[in-house]
């Protein structure tokens, strides 16, 4: 049985996203959504509102699951059984840090990195931008799915 995590903030979760989660729920037996509560930066939602948006547009996958998770994602792993952390590589800008972060992961817990390339279509998506975008009146239809844009045309209009 292989449990594989994909950890992020997800805030929120954008067609990027979901095309590593679906891809990776092929290749595993099993995938954990782990959604960073505490975010050093101030989310947009909050970790449940971005778990139920998660639930919502991971539910056609019967082997993906969503989860909370604080604090450092190799405990995480520990706790769940989980052997290997899924990640997307967007850009060659994304390669040190997640290098780094992978190497040190597997230093202090043994757990292993998967990186899979980003779908060319969503080389360039990030949830920042995607709130930078709507936030002043962009069109992000396309970019994430329908039930988040609807949640998120409406947070952005009571700001
Ligand atoms: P963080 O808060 O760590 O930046 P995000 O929630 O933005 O995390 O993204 C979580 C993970 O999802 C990233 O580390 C990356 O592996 C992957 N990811 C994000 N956007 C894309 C995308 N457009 N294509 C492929 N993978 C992506």
């Amino acid at each position: 049985m292989i449990r594989v995590v994909c950890p992020g903030s997800f805030d929120p979760v954008t067609n990027g996203h979901l095309d590593i989660i679906s891809r990776a729920a092929k290749l595993h037996d099993e995938v954990i959504v782990a959604v960073l509560r505490n975010l050093a930066k101030s989310s947009l939602f909050t970790a449940d509102e971005r778990i139920e948006m998660l639930r919502e547009v991971t539910k056609e996958h019967a082997n993906v699951r969503v989860a909370k998770f604080n604090g450092l994602i190799v405990d995480f792993c520990r706790a769940n059984d989980v052997s290997a952390i899924v990640k997307g590589l967007r850009a060659v800008s994304d390669f040190d840090y997640e290098m780094q972060m992978a190497q040190m992961n597997y230093n202090q817990a043994g757990v292993e990195t998967l990186f899979m390339t980003t779908n060319p279509l969503y080389a360039f998506l990030s949830s920042s931008l995607v709130k930078e975008f709507a936030r002043y009146g962009g069109d992000v239809s396309g970019l994430v799915p329908e039930s988040v844009l609807r949640r998120l045309t409406e947070r952005l209009a009571s700001e």
